[in-house]
């Protein structure tokens, strides 16, 4: 098994290298890139100190089975044809591929039987997209799902390495007294919370808010489903929480929703207190609670869904892509 990880140096790519350790993914070659900025850089993976190399034209990328990608779109656009044309399977993290038609967007809980329909290329979900389906498909198995309404509570970890530097640096300045920089969010995060993630589209949604309506159609395979969200950035680190609204198609009882969840593939079910992102940071799970009865919709559900946004709705999500793969 020759693997590359296209953005070895980013927060989502270190997480791919500790995740492929924990779960002992088989690697006899690992070859890491990110940009000219890491050439020479040292990761180091199992014990051992790999070199980071830039990716450009001149490199070779025939022989690598399996390229995990998580530099961004344009990396993606640019490079993952060229490792699909030498023979790699490439599992994408960005948003470059996940409408294609010709690519799979793929969650292991949900529809990991797409993976069989790739043509060299198969796409991540966007992270709040990836723990909101894994909370909510056997649900929508049990009794149907007409329509979603959900407020994120996203942390900076999701906009990268940047972000989180800019929480530290002015959380920071805040308790120096000195005035606080906003470098790569478009408002000052420390102490706030900004309903803007991503650019914003015609119709007034932002464009993370509409990933989250294309995206949940194409993995369920249902067109119809509606989905209305409000996408949030808090002053969090690690870990994303959801506050979700379903309207049902039959009526499923919060009491019946729970036990179809406490047996759910990558669910855990929090029943006496509810998950908080600090508790959730570093684990591979969906974590659900607070379900009830939802006030508006009839039949309809409310539940709270936290998840760390870079393992589950990112590295792990694309690694256990990596073993349906090897298990074809
Ligand atoms: P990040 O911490 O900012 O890391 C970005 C990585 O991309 C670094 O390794 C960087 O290398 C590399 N890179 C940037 N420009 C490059 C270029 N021109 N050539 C080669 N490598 C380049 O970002 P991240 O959070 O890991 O996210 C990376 C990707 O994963 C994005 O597409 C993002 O949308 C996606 N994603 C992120 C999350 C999340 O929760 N963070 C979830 C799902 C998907 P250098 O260090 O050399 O600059």
């Amino acid at each position: 098994m020759k693997l590359a990880v296209v953005g070895a140096t980013g927060e989502v790519g270190r997480t791919f290298l500790k995740v492929l350790e924990e779960r002992n993914f088989p690697v006899d070659e690992l070859y890491l890139f990110a940009s000219e900025k890491s050439e020479g850089t040292e990761l180091s993976f199992k014990g051992e100190k790999i070199r980071v190399r830039a990716i450009n034209k001149e490199v070779s990328f025939k022989g690598i089975d399996i390229a995990l990608f998580s530099a961004g779109s344009g990396i993606s656009r640019e490079f993952a044809p060229k490792f699909a044309k030498d023979g790699a399977v490439v599992v994408d993290n960005s948003s470059a591929w996940r409408l294609d038609p010709d690519v799979p967007l793929v969650v292991p809980e949900v529809n990991p039987e797409d993976i069989e329909k790739h043509k060299g290329i198969i796409a991540n979900p966007n992270c709040s997209t990836i723990q909101m389906v894994v909370a909510l498909k056997p649900i929508y198995d049990a009794v149907g799902i007409e329509a979603i309404v959900v407020a994120t509570y996203q942390s900076v970890s999701g906009a990268g390495a940047k972000a989180i530097k800019e929480l530290e640096e002015q959380t920071k300045a805040w308790c120096e007294g000195r005035e606080m920089e906003i470098k790569n969010l478009p408002r000052r995060i420390a102490f706030n919370v900004i309903p803007q993630i991503d650019v914003f589209t015609e119709n007034g949604y932002t464009k993370e808010e509409m990933k989250m309506l294309n995206e949940t159609r194409k993995i369920m395979h249902d067109p119809e489903i509606k989905v209305s969200a409000t996408t949030v950035r808090v002053p969090v680190f690690y870990g994303h929480s959801e506050a979700i609204s379903v309207k049902l198609k039959n009526p499923l009882e919060p009491e019946e929703a729970k036990s179809i969840l406490r047996k759910a593939r990558g669910v855990v079910l929090v029943e006496d207190d509810y998950p908080v992102p600090i508790d959730v940071a570093g684990r591979d799970e969906v974590f659900v609670g607070r379900i009830r009865k939802d006030l508006v919709f009839e039949p309809g559900l409310s539940m709270w869904v936290v998840a760390d946004n870079i393992r589950k709705g990112a590295a792990t999500n694309a690694v256990q892509i990596a073993e349906l793969l090897i298990k074809c």
